[in-house]
């Protein structure tokens, strides 16, 4: 390619709202184009580096024996409801209507899609296993897109599905995919490593992301370097000890905490309670139930883990008037002790109770004569313990949670923090950001019962499929290479998914000038032996066209001015390594030495 045939619109600043390096330098170095927030144009150059994103997925899904699909980005919401995930995807789904009014999503992911094909296809086990694959445009209703393609309402995702008779063999396919995807990350030159995972809306059983260790990234993993545990913060633990055990007085005992509505505030003078022996007590409304979570003070809820260990689909922090009508107190003076307005005489309490109940239920909320409560494993046993009075301006101390809460389940519900002891080896956990690129998740039978998936066993019987769904986010891993590797002066490319391996620079460019004819040489000889070559042929300074190739971040720049061809030779510089001369003659072979070595790295 010739670079003034193509559109390549470098830009000197980038647009203010672009917050992070690769995000600047996809649109600097004219990779993209923003048409509205999270919607963009894959210009030339940004396009041919996806579409090698692409290639390197399609040859290492069609490896490991999946079969490409294409499926509608189209879907009806008929099939989503049979699902289940009409209502819990909701709030990501792009909803359309047609003229005869009927109600569409534009693909988020196809579970649906596939799991109705296979329910169609599939009828015996001799037709199993299978996968699936796709590379498809996917839509997400993203009420703050950001950091480009990272965050987008419309990216490319590859999504493929495993089908097996039995739970071994979906086992066996979950693991082909995984070493599938430790193959595509390192051909892309990413250092992407598996962290386990919550399975989420989604559902299953088994779960693992890929990450990209990146500032920028949106995920927090716990990782221990010991002995190689890595999970999701959102799935993590550790092996922190439960609270310690101590004697304490038969019952607790109501003080007075006049103004004192946080943990901290409760740790200092005069109370000098320590937050390691507070129960720090929130008030969730789950899937329209109020519940009670239980955490020690100086720990934090993790809002994934209790979806995940309480089954709920979806939960949000009460609000402050909420809490007063269940509780009959404000946030700063909450506990499990006395609830259900325990504290005040039956004829008090019932009437209190009628009044509250009228207003909850007008607002949706139902349960609340039975909270129930949730409390953190590491709670288990302690007692001398300080919790709110459910009275404003009182605590509780004396608390033994075993004796005086009744705690519906335990549960781990906390956030880890750097530093406490991995659960396997007891040596520290550290913490870094990271850009999730893929997921892979062990399904089981959830969508092929829904969906009757299901197919003739061996011994006649009728069972349903034995489910995996693997994602990949290749916009995102597009980006995420660029995250990765990238310097003061611009994108650093690996040559597997650069747009052009070789930048040709001849320093001067009228047709007949030397420069130009031995560009137009080595260009020719270079592209027939399978290079990909772009030609700076632009009148330009060198100063522009060097800073310009530095910019996009071309891999190899081999440049031609007329002094070193004077002295018979050219100018090679490898994108991130010193300057050579090497002799014309040498020029391609130097070139094809090149691409081999960074190529094989
Ligand atoms: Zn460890």
């Amino acid at each position: 390619m010739y670079w003034s045939k193509t559109l390549i619109p470098t830009l000197r600043e980038a647009p203010a709202d672009a917050e992070i390096v690769s995000h600047k330098l996809l649109l600097r170095a004219g990779l993209i184009r923003k048409l509205a927030g999270g919607v963009y144009t894959f210009l030339p150059l940004g396009l041919r580096a996806l579409r090698k994103v692409e290639q390197i997925i399609r040859e290492e899904m069609d490896r490991a024996g999946a079969n490409e699909v294409l499926m509608p980005a189209l879907q009806p919401k008929e099939i989503w409801e049979q699902s289940g995930r009409a209502e819990t995807a909701s709030n990501v789904l792009f909803k359309v209507k047609d003229s005869s009014n009927r109600e569409w999503f534009l693909s988020p992911t196809a579970e649906e899609v596939i799991t109705t094909l296979a329910a169609n296809e599939i009828n015996s086990y001799r037709q199993l296993p299978k996968n699936f694959y796709q590379v498809s445009l996917k839509f997400r209703d993203e009420i703050r897109p950001r950091f480009g393609l990272m965050r987008a309402k419309e990216f490319i995702m590859k999504d493929a599905y495993s089908f097996d008779t039995t739970d071994a063999g979906a086992m066996a396919s979950y693991q082909k995919m995984y070493a599938a995807y430790q193959r595509i990350f390192a051909r892309c030159g990413l250092q992407a490593f598996p962290v386990e995972a919550d399975t989420g809306v989604i559902g299953g059983s088994h779960s693992h992301e890929f990450m990209v260790p990146a500032e920028t990234g949106e995920n927090d993993v716990a990782y221990c370097e010991a002995c190689g545990y890595a999970a999701n913060i959102e799935k993590a633990t550790s092996g922190l000890p439960k609270t310690a055990a101590r004697e304490i007085g038969a019952a607790p005992e109501k003080f007075a905490t006049p103004g004192v509505v946080t943990i901290e505030a409760l740790s200092k003078d005069p109370y000098k309670v320590p937050a390691n022996r507070q129960i720090k007590t929130l008030v969730y409304i789950a899937d329209s139930q109020p519940i009670l979570i239980l955490i020690r003070g100086d720990d934090q809820l993790n809002e994934t883990k209790l979806l995940a260990k309480t089954g709920a689909v979806v939960a949000r922090p009460a609000t402050v008037d909420e809490i007063v009508l269940l509780l009959g107190a404000k946030p700063g003076s909450l506990g499990a002790v006395y609830i259900n307005f325990e504290r005040f005489p039956d004829d008090v309490r019932n009437s209190l109770f009628e009044a509250r109940k009228n207003i909850l239920e007008r607002d949706g909320i139902s349960g609340f004569e039975k909270i129930k409560v949730y409390a953190d494993e590491r709670l288990q046993g302690a007692n001398d313990m300080t919790t709110g009075a459910n009275e404003d301006g009182f605590h509780l101390k004396n608390v033994s949670i075993e004796r005086d809460i009744k705690v519906t389940a335990w549960f781990d519900l906390r956030t880890v923090s750097a530093g406490e002891p991995c659960a396997k080896c007891a040596q520290p956990l550290k913490i870094r950001r990271a850009i999730e690129v893929g997921h892979v998740f062990k399904l089981g039978t959830k969508y092929s019962e829904k969906l009757n998936a299901t197919f003739l066993a061996a011994d006649g019987s009728r069972q349903p499929c034995v489910m995996g769904c693997y994602g990949i986010g290749v916009t995102r891993t597009l980006q995420a290479v660029i995250e990765q590797g990238n310097d003061k002066d611009g994108i650093i490319w690996p040559l597997s998914v650069a747009p052009y391996q070789v930048c040709l620079t001849p320093l001067a460019v009228a047709p007949e000038s030397e420069p130009m004819k031995l560009a137009e040489k080595i260009y020719a000889e270079l592209t027939a032996q399978g290079v990909d070559v772009i030609l700076d042929d632009r009148d330009e300074r060198p100063g522009v066209k060097f800073k310009d190739s530095e910019l996009v971040g071309f891999p190899i720049r081999l440049a031609i001015g007329e002094k070193a061809l004077a002295k018979g030779e050219v100018e090679i510089k490898p994108r991130s390594g010193p300057v050579q001369f090497v002799k014309i003659a040498d020029a391609v072979s130097t070139v094809l030495a090149l691409v081999k070595t960074v190529y094989s790295r």
